[in-house]
């Protein structure tokens, strides 16, 4: 009887593949076809210990966290996918074309590296990279929220929403060259009820690295605050 009711829903609320568009059956949990999920391309690698980028020639760290090793503002950086082909152009619905339901596929995959590295015991709390408000209200919502939410269920490590906050409206920094990135990134993060945060490691959640400049930001005002280790997880690496 179930299984009829929900043909007949399928039929006209019919669930569809988010990348692809094929159908899924009614009772699919996921909104990725198992097709389009095997095309994405994962980083599985060889990657660098400290910012996670893709090693093709091995060796423990990339060139420029080896030439500057104490240059980092976090301690760790991991990212689920490499920012290309067809799970780029589906990060890009779920953040500009009101995908939110996305989040939670996404985060499953999260949580599949969260647990892969040590970071995972280590954490004591997520916090998410805030939006400036004009854009979190032109686009009634942070995607890097959304994933930090679902990431929390299911990581079981609690989220922090009163802690980071951006200060003054900065310009997109996509429309940027990376020196411009970093001058208008700076400083512009601040911390409230750091009490909370004083000797704990922060599990920092965003939805794509390009430069770490914004990730840069956000950790240098933590560790300002007293935050111990800052661990950092991406969808994307671009
Ligand atoms: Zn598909
Ligand atoms: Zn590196």
């Amino acid at each position: 009887m179930k299984k009829v009711f929900l043909k007949i829903v399928n039929l006209f609320y019919p669930i569809t593949c988010s990348s692809c568009g094929k159908d899924l059956i009614s009772t699919s949990q996921t909104r990725i076809c198992s097709m389009c999920k095997s095309s994405f391309s994962f980083i599985n690698g060889h990657i660098c210990q400290i910012c996670g980028k893709s090693l093709s020639s091995g060796g423990e760290f990339c060139y420029e966290c080896k030439k500057n090793p104490k240059g980092r503002m976090f301690d760790k950086m991991r990212s689920v996918y490499e920012y290309k082909g067809s799970v780029r152009k589906l990060i890009l619905k779920f953040k500009y074309s009101n995908r939110t339901f996305l989040a939670k596929d996404f985060a499953l995959d999260m949580y599949e590296t969260t647990k892969n590295n040590d970071f995972y015991q280590e954490s004591d709390f997520i916090i998410s990279v805030p939006l400036n408000i004009i854009r979190k209200i032109k686009r009634g919502y942070n995607q890097s929220e959304l994933l930090a939410d679902e990431l929390s269920v299911k990581a079981n490590i609690p989220v922090l929403k009163n802690v980071l906050f951006r200060k003054k409206i900065t310009k997109p920094q996509f429309k940027l060259s990376r020196a411009e990135r970093f001058e208008n990134i700076k400083n512009s993060f601040f911390v409230k009820n750091k009490e909370s945060i004083i000797g704990k490691n922060i599990l920092l959640i965003d939805d794509i690295v390009t430069t770490a400049s914004t990730l840069s930001a956000c950790s240098s005002a933590l560790k300002s605050c007293g935050v111990d280790k800052i661990f950092i997880l991406t969808l994307a690496k671009d």
